[in-house]
């Protein structure tokens, strides 16, 4: 269809890319296929592009509460979130979502080690709050594929400067218990972002730079430098959501924007 970019990534499992440069995907098992995240259409419905990829009954797992992540939620049924998303304030929360959140009694919830059956494979879920409360990353299990939504950003750098997300102490403990979660589970994962080949304003990596457990171990550093004062970067040209000026700071293949008022926890 046009406007969107199917790439079949793996065994019956598909990237779609959107005009807006936001990346959702499928998983088809042998009983449901599951979808993760909506990118951002206007207009138009995302549900025939992915009529197009399977016919197996659907449900729809949403990465964070970030309209370019759920904006078509309401074609889907069956849907699951993290609640942990309601720890922003109500306000924060509509706005992110421009309107287009289900009620919360409509949204099964999800929480590490959270499984999601799918027939012959599965989806298993880690929390790891920071760019949002409530942000998940979803392993398929069978080929190992780990859908990232926003959490550790794109390869370019992750987003800390939007309203609602944690301090970066919180972030270092998401970033730290993601770490062992995949370790536990082998480590040898297939990384795909929420905005698959997007490069923005990186400086660090003007070329695409994939996701990896490398970019992870990598983060994990660069937040422990930004909260410890040793690596507080340059200001940011990124969309700044406050009056305060954004940062940037990298560390390795790891980049991050942040506000300096945003580090410590409350
Ligand atoms: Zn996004
Ligand atoms: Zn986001």
């Amino acid at each position: 269809m046009e406007g969107f970019q199917v790439t079949e990534i793996g065994e019956k499992i598909y990237c779609i890319l959107d005009a807006g440069n936001s990346s959702f995907y499928v998983v088809e098992g042998e009983e449901k296929a599951a979808v993760i995240d909506t990118g951002i259409t206007a207009g138009t419905k995302i549900l025939p592009v992915i009529r197009e990829l399977t016919d197996k009954p659907l449900l729809l797992v949403i990465t964070h509460a970030h309209p370019d992540h759920m904006y078509h939620m309401d074609e889907f049924d069956e849907v699951y979130m993290c609640h942990d998303e309601k720890k922003m304030d109500p306000e924060t929360l509509v706005m992110l979502t421009a309107g287009k959140l289900k009620p919360w009694e409509e949204i099964h919830d999800i929480r590490t080690d959270s499984v999601i059956p799918l027939g012959g494979t599965e989806l298993a879920v880690c929390q790891t709050p920071g760019h949002t409360p409530g942000s998940v990353v979803v392993l398929e299990t069978k080929q190992n594929y780990l859908f990232t939504g926003d959490a550790i950003g794109s390869g370019c750098g992750v987003w800390m400067q939007v309203p609602g997300g944690t301090s970066l102490e919180e972030y270092y403990d998401g970033l730290v218990g993601l770490m062992v979660w995949l370790v536990k589970r082998g480590g040898r994962m297939k990384f795909f972002g929420g905005h698959h080949t997007q490069v923005f304003e990186s400086t660090a990596h003007p070329v695409y730079n994939p996701l990896s457990l490398g970019v992870l171990a990598d983060l994990i550093d660069l937040v422990d430098q930004v909260i410890h004062g040793e690596n507080l970067g340059r200001p940011s040209n990124a969309k700044p959501f406050s009056k305060e000026q954004v940062r940037y700071a990298s560390y390795g293949r790891a980049e991050m924007q942040y506000c300096a008022s945003r580090i410590h926890r409350k």
